[in-house]
């Protein structure tokens, strides 16, 4: 099965992905992950990216498209993809349906979490993950059990992406209005789209988003 999480920044679509990842051993595509392991890396792609990244604003299609190919091609072909943070634009809609025809895959299911985007900053800006094992975390709405260390691992490691702060977060929002909004219609006419309300409480929307997987 390969599902597309669509919805704006601090929609959830990471959390959710991680959550299908542990429970169907299907692999998470997040372009933004790929793209800041580049940055870390210092990779060619990286450098080109991390002051468009730090803007907020969209990276190339192209790189992005080419980041999907390479993980598509590393992975077995029985196991599901969960793109995550791709599609963003309607070039890249284009790119992935000739990323899966090629690979014999098809899309199954357009997950959209919809969410109220005044709630989203704080979403945004309160969150960190562990530094080891990525579990994600939130200064008003999950902290470690144990103050300072991670549930999961045990770390006592954690980090804050730089593009999580207010003004950065202003940026996103407004590109996702502008060049990610209207990839929905696109999906829509296929007919494969799920709303999903992103303001529920995680577990139910788990439990949303797998009873549209099992049809
Ligand atoms: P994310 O982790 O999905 O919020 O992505 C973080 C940043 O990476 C975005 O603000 C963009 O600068 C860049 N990025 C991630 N995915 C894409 C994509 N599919 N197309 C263009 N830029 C992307």
């Amino acid at each position: 099965m390969n599902i597309i999480l669509l919805g704006p920044p601090g929609a959830g679509k990471g959390t959710q992905a991680q959550r299908l990842v542990e429970k169907f051993g299907m692999r998470q595509l997040s372009t933004g992950d790929m793209l800041r392991a580049a940055v870390k890396a210092g990779t060619p792609v990286g450098l080109q990216a991390k002051a468009v990244m730090e803007r907020g604003e969209l990276v190339s299609d192209e790189i992005v498209s080419a980041l999907i190919g390479e993980e598509l091609d590393a992975m077995g072909p029985d196991t599901g993809a969960i793109f995550d943070g791709y599609p963003r634009t309607a070039a890249q809609v284009e790119s992935l349906d000739k990323l899966l025809a090629d690979r014999g895959r098809t899309l199954d299911h357009v997950i959209e979490l919809e969410v109220d985007e005044d709630a989203l900053v704080e979403r945004i800006c309160g969150r960190f993950t562990c530094a080891n094992c990525g579990k994600g975390y939130h200064d008003k709405f999950e902290q470690p059990k144990q103050p300072g260390v991670c549930d999961k691992c045990g770390s006592t490691e954690f980090k804050r992406r730089p593009d999580d702060n207010e003004e950065t977060v202003r940026t996103r929002m407004a590109e996702y209005r502008a060049k990610t909004a209207p990839i929905l219609p696109i999906y829509d006419a296929r007919g494969i789209v799920t709303r999903v309300n992103g303001m529920a409480d995680i577990d139910h929307v788990t439990a949303a988003i797998e009873r549209t997987m099992a049809g």
